[in-house]
């Protein structure tokens, strides 16, 4: 049978264990939302807990705080202790705060200590750009030069990392790493426990960026001895725009001061002493800073539920069978039309979504839209697509690329620019 048959979507759609949980998101009938590593969907999990917490201040005013069924004030450690288990951690080593870069910072901050001959920040080339702009400020601040002190790992093909070379600069001039989990636009995903053992080998501190992997792709940070994470919760995690970031610090590292000292770090016991001298924590609260974002980690309260009653395994084994499909369909109908895919082919290298690189990138995206499936351009020729497990469905990923093999049967993108828009 063909891929692209309407009965093999079918009975891959029959088959699928979790076909349930599309039912709990918000779809748009008329589009074929392939996104979700950008910004996830709305789910009516998400919807009731940001209403529950709005209730929660229109009943209860400062009570809130305390009160209620989630009180403001232990929020980030209950929502830490819910989302352990995706990146797995135990409940003390996560905390539910700030933002991705905020957090970057407040990690550098802490772990980043040039001393004598080891000053240098290892990062790589296909780094997000916000993680390097983070990493470099971190630098001067110390009152170092960027150019020497940030080491930059080169990729050989212009899309993925090679563990080996990464672990070759690794050398005694470097006091931390930071790398992605996944990366964001070929969606590799780095093989986080190797680089970890090679970085404690050599005294180096490690750090990852886990934004495109959270939600879609297992971890084991306690295990693996991971130094310290951080992440976003509006891509895989469905959490809405900008809602609050995460950090993992790994229990061997509590009591490290926090470089970005702020009250809501405080031993929640004495915090309200209204003392001078601070008395961080005793674990990963302790690098929060101020008044935590409540109406921005209320919609993950209801998400998280989703991936606890799915289990991040199922998530995972559909994320492989979906990509896997959309692959094998570009295989089928889109031969001979100038795409590559950039994507790692082996499974344990490939994260949740598919990247596809064509010269004409910019304005396929635009039709694409145009036509009711959303994609992701990434400049200067990528079309990122997510096929996302809690809500895309097999017959979605078939119909978004027999659009994608008209569009291009027909030319029909011909008719935009080859630009890309404000926000891609
Ligand atoms: C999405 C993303 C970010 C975004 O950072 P914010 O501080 O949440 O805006 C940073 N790094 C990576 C790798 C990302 O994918």
């Amino acid at each position: 049978m063909k891929l692209s048959s309407k009965d093999y979507a079918a009975a891959q759609d029959v088959a699928d264990e979790l076909a349930g949980f599309r039912d709990e998101f918000y779809i748009q009938p008329e589009s074929i939302y392939l996104d979700g590593n950008s910004l996830g969907l709305l789910s009516k999990r998400a919807e009731a807990s940001l209403l529950d917490l709005l209730g929660s201040w229109k009943q209860l005013g400062i009570d809130g705080w305390t009160e209620g069924k989630n009180p403001w004030y232990y929020m980030a450690g209950r929502l830490g202790e819910k989302m352990a288990p995706l990146v797995g951690a135990e409940p003390e080593e996560v905390m539910v705060t700030g933002s991705t870069t905020a957090n970057l910072h407040q990690m550098l901050a802490t772990f980043y200590r040039p001393e004598g001959s080891r000053t240098k920040i290892l990062a790589d080339e296909l780094n997000f750009p916000s993680d390097l702009y983070a990493i470099k400020s971190q630098i001067k601040l110390r009152g170092l030069d960027p150019q020497e002190h940030l080491v930059s790992v080169k990729s050989r093909d212009g899309h993925t990392l090679s563990e080996d070379d990464i672990i070759t600069a690794m050398t005694g001039e470097v006091a931390v790493a930071v790398l992605p989990g996944v990366l964001y636009r070929s969606g590799q995903i780095l093989d986080m426990e190797r680089l970890t053992a090679a970085a404690h080998e050599r005294g180096i501190l490690i750090g990852f960026d886990l934004c495109h992997s959270i939600g879609s792709v297992p971890h084991a940070l306690h295990d693996w001895n991971t130094d310290f994470a951080f992440w976003c919760t509006y891509k895989h995690l469905n959490g809405g725009p900008g809602s609050s970031g995460g950090l993992f610090v790994n229990r061997r590292l509590f009591g490290t001061e926090p470089g970005l000292a702020g009250w809501f770090g405080s031993d929640k016991e004495k915090q309200f002493d209204m003392d001078h001298v601070m008395t961080p924590a005793g674990d990963a609260a302790a690098y929060q800073v101020g008044t935590p974002n409540i109406l921005s980690a209320a919609p993950v309260i209801g998400s998280l539920e989703l991936f606890e009653e799915a289990g991040i395994g199922r998530i995972r084994e559909k994320s492989l069978r979906l990509t896997d499909y959309l692959i094998g369909l570009v295989g089928e109908l889109l031969t001979g039309y100038g795409f590559s895919i950039a994507s790692p082919a082996g499974h344990a290298q490939r994260g949740g979504h598919v990247y596809l690189e064509h010269d004409e990138a910019a304005r396929i995206c635009r039709a694409l839209k145009e036509e009711g499936v959303i994609p992701d351009f990434r400049a200067p020729k990528g079309i990122r697509l997510a096929p996302v497990a809690l809500y895309n469905s097999f017959e979605e990923v078939r119909r978004a690329m027999l659009i994608l093999r008209d569009i291009m049967k027909e030319e029909r993108y011909t008719k935009f620019e080859n630009r890309r828009g404000i926000i891609a």
